[in-house]
């Protein structure tokens, strides 16, 4: 059994869904269990419907409903389904989706009120409609595939926004529903990104969560592969955004990859390996627009090379705290009190680097934050710097290769560095700078380290 997750633009329109059919037709004899994201856009879309409707804007909500979500879906139908019967059903099961989201809009707008909750359950709609979709597709490629609802499969804790899975749970839940289709010889198609708390209550896994759910069945499962669908040959050298000219890395450590996807590698969500570890389940990351190409493979081991650096990645939107306090001076507990604050907030520290009276840490920028630096105010002097970008380079060898922190610095002289960090048995060297700088720092550093590449077998 395989699980095959497809991303976003791969279900984009009627010819990108009709590809991916052909592509889980080609798979078929490894039984493969399908996990679906939105078509690309849709999640935004649904958000913003969300948000229009909370600032009371509710004939806008009802406008972006209409032409962003349902005339979309309503013309994939048209141009993917032949079958007029199945083109009705599937017509009359948008109708009622497009209720149910008003309904929601109706009751958000006049409330003004949108929790998690509320939001996750509206963001849900995008996967269960290409879902919907996808299905009655395949069975036109005379595939026995079946809908089901992620909702009974994947049970997660309450966070909503950002659930966790609860993995005994959805093991049983996918014993006794997604198991018995494989073995009978159907096609289960899932949502992914989507599940239910323990009482049944609509979750989401963070935005890029589908990543996730394939990650996640394909453990409770024991796939023998994941493979992760996108519109990128695999894992790159860099973001193809910034460097078009990145190069395909054909094998990497699940360590390596998990680095770069927490460091802002967005074509695998960060938790995506970490329940494949568990099980040593081989992870591809394949183009669905190139199916030919044998894509990223990230296992347990890979072979030795002779190349320090993998890949580099980024990440925006990070803030960087400075704490000074005299206190700090010779005194212990201080840091425990000041990691005590952000774990009641829930904020995930990135970096962290200290001196004899201050501490710098980088976060996540949130909402939260002025009400954490009014905590934080207790403890010492506070500096805030926003709109700061991580940047990490990351590969196995980098701890025993001797002088790559010299290369970084010089091709990043012209670019002031807030925080560095790299410890003495990482795989990262990470540094973070302004926003603004991350295409110029990316640009150099990628051309420092792979413009003369003399290891043909690892890249391509
Ligand atoms: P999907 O909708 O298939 O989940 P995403 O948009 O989430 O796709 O992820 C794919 C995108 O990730 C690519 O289009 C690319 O711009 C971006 N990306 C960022 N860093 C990398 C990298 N190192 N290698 C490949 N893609 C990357
Ligand atoms: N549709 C969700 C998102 O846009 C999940 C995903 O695509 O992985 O975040
Ligand atoms: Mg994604």
């Amino acid at each position: 059994m395989i699980v095959m997750k497809f991303g976003g633009t791969s279900l984009e329109d009627a010819a990108a869904m009709a590809n991916a059919c052909e592509i889980i037709k080609s798979r078929i004899k490894r039984h493969p269990v399908v996990v679906l994201s939105a078509a690309a856009g849709i999640t935004n879309a649904l958000i913003r419907c969300a948000e229009l409707a909370a600032e009371g804007k509710r004939l806008e909500a009802e406008a972006v409903l209409r032409d962003r979500i349902i005339d979309r879906h309503y013309r994939i139908i048209a141009d993917l389904i032949k079958g007029l019967g199945e083109q009705d059903m599937l017509i009359r099961q948008f109708k009622i989706y497009d209720e149910e989201i008003r309904s929601l809009i109706y009751g958000i707008s006049i409330t003004g009120d949108l929790s998690p909750r509320v939001l996750d359950f509206v963001m849900s709609y995008g996967e269960r409609m290409s879902s919907a979709i996808l299905t009655e597709a395949l069975r036109e490629y005379k595939l026995r595939a079946e809908l089901l609802d992620s909702r009974k499969c994947i049970i997660t804790g309450s966070g909503f926004g950002k659930a966790e899975p609860l993995f005994d749970a959805t093991r049983e839940a996918c014993d006794a529903v997604v198991r018995p289709r494989v073995e009978k010889g159907v096609v289960p198609i899932l949502q992914g990104f989507v599940g239910a708390n323990e009482h049944g209550v609509t979750t989401t896994l963070g935005r890029g969560g589908s990543d996730y759910s394939a990650a996640i069945i394909g453990t409770v499962m024991h796939a023998e592969d994941i493979e992760i669908w996108t519109d990128v040959d695999g894992m790159l050298t860099a973001d193809p955004k910034i460097v078009p000219g990145a190069l395909r890395i054909k094998e990497m450590s699940f360590q390596e990859a998990s680095e770069l996807a927490y460091f802002g590698a967005k074509v695998l969500h960060p938790s995506t390996v970490l329940p494949a570890v568990e099980k040593n389940i081989p992870v591809h990351i394949l183009n669905s627009r190139r199916p030919q190409l044998s894509g990223t493979l990230i296992k347990s081991q890979v072979a030795s090379a002779n190349i320090a650096v993998k890949s580099i990645s980024y990440k925006r939107g990070i803030s960087i705290l400075n704490i000074s306090s005299t206190r700090m001076l010779g005194s212990y507990g201080f840091m425990k009190k000041i990691f005590d604050v952000f774990n009641d907030h829930q904020t995930a520290v990135d970096l962290v680097t200290t001196s004899e009276v201050s501490i710098s840490l980088s976060i996540e920028h949130s909402p939260d934050l002025d009400s954490l630096v009014a905590i934080l105010k207790e403890y010492g002097d506070i500096t805030v710097l926003r709109n700061r970008a991580i940047i990490c380079i990351v590969g196995e060898r980098l701890r025993d290769e001797r002088g790559i922190a010299a290369r970084v610095f010089s091709r990043l002289r012209d670019v002031p560095l807030d925080m560095i960090s790299h410890g003495a048995s990482e795989i990262n060297l990470t540094c973070v700078i302004d926003e603004d700088r991350v295409p110029e720092a990316v640009m150099e550093l990628h051309d420092e380290f792979f413009s003369n590449i003399s290891e043909p077998g690892i890249f391509e």
